[in-house]
């Protein structure tokens, strides 16, 4: 088990976070499943009702938005105070941040059904906790899924499906490099600086990135820690040291 360092969204007790999965109802919608990030007043809350107002607010302002820099997007949806410090809302938000991106540079035709087919793909992989657990951060399905679509890769299908692959590899190496302990707003922007330079290799696509690598503001939200100088988005001169309990983050 690991540490205790975050709250449980009912009842405020540290969370715990282990490695071999209990039954658990979730507080919100009932539905069973076999939790790994429990409360010891049992309260539960499932992957799909977890950061439910965060994943609207992602859905909103990708639907919204006219940016064409998907790191300059995702940035201004960390902002948002609905979104918790860590969780699979930022794989929502790395989709989110890329299509609307490549949908508002005008050169490729992105609906928002094609938006919302991101969203479910990147659902069925992009699980609370499961970096830790099986080693795959949802980021890593979030542009999975925004490359599929945009090359209609599926099951049997031959380049598409190893271009989708490769970007997904790719992204995966460069979240390895940021890790120890992980950190959902590192991965997203490092998943989109991958997916920035793989889309222009691959297919042409540009996307202007003005600061690849933004200043964090977030760095002692964090609930697990921040790698503070290791981190290439840590800003040392507004940070502030660590010094005890950190705010509530979220789960990731
Ligand atoms: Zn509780
Ligand atoms: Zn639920």
């Amino acid at each position: 088990m690991a540490g205790n360092t975050e709250n449980c969204g009912v009842c405020g007790a540290p969370l715990q976070y282990v490695t071999v999965s209990k039954e658990a109802s979730c507080s919100v919608c009932g539905r069973k499943e076999k939790a790994h990030i429990v409360c010891p007043g049992r309260h539960y809350l499932c992957d799909s009702c977890h950061g439910l107002d965060a994943k609207k607010m992602v859905r909103e302002m990708s639907l919204l938005t006219l940016e064409t820099d998907p790191v300059q997007s995702a940035m201004a949806m960390f902002h948002q105070p609905v979104l918790p410090m860590l969780g699979c809302e930022h794989a929502y938000i790395a989709a989110g941040a890329l299509m609307s991106a490549i949908r508002n540079g005008g050169r490729v035709r992105i609906s928002n059904e094609d938006l919302e087919e991101a969203f479910q793909r990147l659902g069925r992989q992009a699980v609370g906790g499961y970096c830790g657990l099986t080693g795959v951060c949802g980021v890593v399905p979030a542009i999975g899924a925004c490359v599929s679509i945009l090359y209609g890769s599926k099951c049997g299908r031959d380049m598409e499906q190893r271009l989708t692959m490769e970007a997904t590899a790719r992204v995966a190496s460069e979240i390895l490099a940021l890790t120890g302990p992980s950190c959902c707003k590192a991965y997203t922007l490092a998943g989109l600086n991958v997916a920035v330079d793989f889309l222009k290799e691959a297919s042409g696509i540009l996307l202007p990135v003005r600061d690849r690598a933004p200043k964090c503001l977030w760095s002692a939200k964090h609930p697990h820690g921040c790698r503070r100088e290791r981190c290439p988005y840590f800003d040392a001169e507004k940070s502030v040291p660590f010094i005890g309990n950190p705010a509530p983050g979220g789960s990731c």
